[in-house]
């Protein structure tokens, strides 16, 4: 965050905002700097990419299905406004740690080609460390004493959009994001790959939301993507994962997608119109052979 922040304070905070006799490294300056970048990120990646997942990938006529509620994507997008700014202040404090050097963080990669290869094994780590505990996370919200409570909100949508994947309520969202935040004051990792890593999960978070169900027919197995995801909303008790299918098939919990199956939200939008279609085709042929006069006939 430290990256984030110096150019921040470089081309924004110093010239223009804060008097001078206020030092960079200030921890209050630090703290209202943090919550203005933390919060301006969040909604800027939050709005560029579920738009243009929105637009480009989400298949409309999912919204068609009987379970997509009223008005779903307007309060999607004001659930998800309301809960960022209260999901940034532990969030923040966890960056404000980070920035006062308790983190493991590091900027110089090393030598070649050992710094490259610890740089790659970071990345799978994260993703693993990540994975894992998202999973686990998960399904600890799931359980009765606290679901009702702090997730249940994020199940509202039944049939999500690319706008659902950042409506939680505020502790459910620190939860689920604690383990990206944790990971670097366990294990070493690059300032820029943790912040290139952060980028991603967003993205992912909201691909897993943008009902476009089709994976690699090579990497079914293994990835957790919007088929499983939405299928987790649907019926609660399967897939938890995050990015891979991996901590579902340990726990129990993996369930092929319906979508899969051809029994899908999409499937079911398709089959509900076809119906439609030919009620509509039944009716005016009808109609057509009645005033034809021939309809006694064909009967
Ligand atoms: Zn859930
Ligand atoms: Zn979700």
């Amino acid at each position: 965050m430290d990256l984030v922040l110096n150019a921040a304070d470089y081309y924004f905070f110093t010239p223009y905002i804060y008097p001078a006799s206020w030092p960079e490294d200030n921890i209050f300056r630090q703290t209202i700097s943090l919550l203005i970048v933390t919060n301006l990120g969040a909604y800027i990646l939050y709005f560029f990419f579920a738009t243009l997942s929105y637009y480009f990938v989400y298949d409309h006529a999912l919204m068609k299905h009987p379970q997509f509620l009223k008005n779903q994507v307007y309060r999607e997008i004001i659930f998800t406004v309301q809960s960022l700014p209260w999901i940034s202040i532990p969030t923040v404090s966890l960056f404000l740690l980070e920035l006062r050097g308790y983190s493991k963080l590091y900027d110089d990669v090393g030598e070649f080609p050992s710094g490259w290869f610890r740089l790659i094994v970071s990345v799978l780590s994260f993703l693993f460390f990540t994975d894992m505990l998202i999973y686990w996370i998960h399904r600890g919200l799931h359980h009765r004493l606290v679901y009702k409570r702090i997730h249940k909100p994020h199940h509202l949508w039944k049939i999500p959009t690319p706008f659902a994947s950042h409506a939680f309520h505020p502790v459910d969202g620190f939860l689920q994001s604690l383990p990206y935040h944790i990971y670097p004051f366990i294990f070493p990792l690059h300032k820029v790959v943790y912040l290139s890593l952060y980028i991603l999960v967003n993205i992912w978070t909201i691909s897993i939301h943008d009902g476009d169900f089709r994976v690699p027919q090579i990497l079914r197995p293994f990835i957790n993507g919007s088929a499983h995801h939405t299928d987790h909303h649907m019926f609660f008790d399967y897939n938890y994962g995050q990015y891979f299918t991996l901590w579902d098939r340990i726990g129990g919990s993996f369930k092929n997608p319906s979508s899969f199956e051809g029994k899908g939200p999409l499937s079911y939008v398709k089959k509900m119109t076809e119906e439609k279609h030919n009620q509509h085709a039944e009716n005016g042929c009808k109609k057509e052979k009645l005033f034809s006069g021939d309809f006694t006939k064909t009967e």
